[in-house]
């Protein structure tokens, strides 16, 4: 049996995973705020243990486990896989007779800064589907590496400055090796210069980035997190030409939503076919869909899975 309440916990263990409220024993995929929460205990990858002291302000006590390890709880053996999602994020397999993955926050395809997700054959999956409808299917990256390129060229020839809106934790730091990575001198604020520190601890290596201040940004990248768009802040960067990274790009309206000029189609997460490619490999007996719309699951159904969409309270048998 699984609950879903502010997390999911598997029913006869104490083991909740990405509870977003205090618990005992949680496992916490990886360190973005909507799966974390100062539990008593995680279990989390060396890297998401070190995120987590950033978020939580202090390190909890945990079981840090390196990947592709197996590892005892109560009467489960539990191990965690990569999931692709930003640096130390995972996947988690919970095996007693049968074997559930908890995919947490997922990216199929390999990115600069997270190791590639790897598909566990299982019984029952529970999948995260953020992207999880047909219209969000991303360009392949060399195309999205040359559109953003392209903005910044652009910028640059019309004597702006190029200033982009990306996440602080996971999507900041693979644009930043990205274009450090190209020869562009990216600005930073303190909030994304702390996170690239704490990636540089765990063995990233990140090239021409410096801390933003005001003066003499000509000729520079600047990488801000998209609350800070409508801020005096950016305002005052009279000559600006200004981009989103997300994968919500995909939507029309997304430009006024974040109020940019340009929305490039960057995204830490699975878009729909590879979720679909994802469960595909799996081969599961049932999956169960979080983190999205139930729009996945029927998806699922229709190709003749047995899916359904977690709500909020849900109290169920998974086999
Ligand atoms: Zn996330």
């Amino acid at each position: 049996m699984i609950e879903l309440n502010r997390g999911i916990r598997i029913i006869g263990t104490e083991l909740w995973l990405d509870s977003t409220k205090a618990r005992p024993l949680g496992f916490i995929s990886h360190a973005h705020g909507d799966h974390t929460a100062k539990h008593q205990q995680i279990i989390a990858t060396p890297a998401t243990w070190s995120l987590c002291h950033h978020r939580l302000g202090s390190k909890p006590k945990a079981i840090p486990l390196e990947l592709r390890k197996p590892y005892p709880v109560e009467d489960f053996t539990i191990e965690l896989l990569p999931a692709g999602h930003i640096l130390g994020s995972a996947q988690i397999v919970i095996e007693n007779g049968q074997r559930i993955v908890y995919t947490g926050d997922l990216r199929l395809k390999a990115s600069l800064t997270a190791e590639a997700a790897e598909v566990r054959p299982c019984d029952v999956l529970i999948m995260e589907c953020t992207y999880g409808k047909p219209r969000y299917v991303f360009p392949p990256m060399e195309e999205v590496v040359q559109r953003l390129v392209q903005f910044i060229e652009t910028a640059f020839e019309e004597r702006k400055v190029p200033v982009l809106f990306a996440y602080a934790m996971g999507k900041s730091e693979e644009v930043l090796k990205l274009l450090g990575d190209r020869g562009y001198t990216v600005c930073l604020p303190k909030q994304t210069m702390d996170v690239v520190k704490m990636y540089e601890a765990c063995g990233v290596r990140f090239k021409n980035y410096e801390r933003f201040t005001n003066d003499n940004l000509f000729g520079k990248v600047l990488l801000l997190p998209p609350y800070l768009a409508r801020t005096r802040m950016v305002e005052r960067i009279s000559n600006r030409r200004t981009a989103v990274l997300t994968g919500w790009a995909m939507d029309r309206e997304t430009p006024d939503r974040f109020g940019v000029d340009e929305a490039i189609p960057m995204s830490d997460h699975a878009d729909f076919h590879e979720l679909i490619e994802y469960v595909e490999k799996a081969r599961p007996s049932k999956i169960y869909t979080i983190h999205g719309a139930p729009d996945f699951a029927r998806h699922l159904r229709a190709r003749g899975y047995r899916a359904e969409h977690l709500a909020p309270g849900t109290q169920l048998a998974l086999w």
